[in-house]
């Protein structure tokens, strides 16, 4: 049994984690600040045994008693709605969160893991990226808060494998969704569902050709807990390659939910990518792994999730 510490606790990917490594046997530790997280996400293990809970922001000295096996720092502001709204708490979780808790994983000897983004690729001009595609991002764009926290993330955990010799893991997350997932996250797919709950009209951004691979959250989990268990220290793309237009997931959400609403376009925001697809050839080599849940099912249960909640 080993014990951990997961930063980003009481967020969506977060708290589904910190459920899984209860589940494995280990002794977690979850930590967040609550930016845009909620205890509510914890309220199935908050009072087991082996689990605690630390309010804390980890832009500041992080500090955990006793030893630490793995540090999982998953912190950091998510959707692009909040990252637009919080752009310098964005920058300074991706860099000072980082940096801190790498010094606590270098002060513990812990094996740290770092969730990277697809965003690390931009805009990309190949589809789909592989892992040694360096990317098509704009320093000083609209997004750039979150892209290049991330990147610069990336780069210290090189870093800290190179000069201190730390264990290193770095997941490349492509777009991820299920339940926990906030109806006010902004993302695509809590907006969409929602909207169709409630018969308003799909916000497409665009003309709704732009493309995205989602992710159901049980495989991103399996995922991030095969690449802990593998010995990569390279970034690991992990999502599900199955690549859809955002018109085309309007209309498969539409059906779902058994919706009469229609679809309206909305300004596209600028610097979205138009296409994202993960390679995954290197997490089925390297992990093993690759995702289970098709698009519907995975729909059909996130539906499911929000359907008493809107
Ligand atoms: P989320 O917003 O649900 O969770 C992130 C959590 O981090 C929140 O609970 C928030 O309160 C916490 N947090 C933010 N700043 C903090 C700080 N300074 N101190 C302590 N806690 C802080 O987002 P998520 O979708 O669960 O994402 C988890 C991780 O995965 C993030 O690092 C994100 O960048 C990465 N990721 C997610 C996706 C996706 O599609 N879900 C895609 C790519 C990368
Ligand atoms: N999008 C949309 N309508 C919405 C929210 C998002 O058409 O109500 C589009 C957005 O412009 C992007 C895609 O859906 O092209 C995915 O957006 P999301 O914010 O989920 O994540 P991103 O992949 O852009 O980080």
């Amino acid at each position: 049994m080993s014990r951990v510490l997961v930063t980003g606790a009481a967020g969506f990917l977060g708290s589904h984690l910190c459920e899984r490594l209860l589940d494995d046997g280990h002794e977690v530790i979850g930590m967040d600040n609550r930016v845009s997280g909620r205890t509510e996400n914890l309220e199935e293990i908050y009072y087991e045994d082996g689990f605690t809970f630390h309010d804390h922001d980890v832009t500041e000295f992080v500090h955990v008693n006793g030893e630490l096996d793995w540090v999982l720092h998953l912190a950091s502001l998510a959707s692009p709605v909040f990252y637009r709204e919080y752009p310098i708490k964005t920058l300074k979780v991706g860099a000072l969160g980082t940096h801190k808790t790498l010094g606590l994983a270098k002060e513990k000897d812990a094996k740290y893991l770092f969730t990277s983004t697809s965003e690390v690729y931009g805009d990309p001009e190949v589809n789909p990226q592989p892992e040694d595609y360096r990317g098509n991002v704009d320093p000083f764009g609209p997004r750039s808060c979150y892209d290049e926290s991330k990147r610069y993330g990336e780069a210290m955990l090189r870093a800290y494998k190179e000069e201190h010799g730390l264990n290193i893991r770095i997941a490349r997350i492509f777009n991820t969704y299920g339940s926990r997932m906030r109806l006010d996250d902004g993302r695509v797919i809590p907006n969409f569902i929602q909207q169709a709950l409630t018969s308003k009209d799909l916000t497409v951004y665009g003309d709704g050709s732009q493309t995205r691979s989602f992710c159901y959250v049980s495989d991103m989990i399996d995922g991030l807990v095969a690449l802990m268990d593998s010995d990569v220290q390279e970034p690991v793309n992990i999502g599900n390659p199955d690549e859809r237009s955002i018109r085309e997931l309007a209309e498969v959400i539409i059906e779902l939910c058994d919706s009469d609403s229609g679809i309206t376009h909305e300004e596209l925001p600028p610097q979205d990518p138009d296409v994202r697809r993960p390679d995954i050839t290197k997490a089925k080599r390297e992990l093993g792994w690759e995702p289970e849940i098709d698009l519907r099912e995975g729909l059909e249960r996130t539906i499911e999730y929000f359907e008493p909640r809107v």
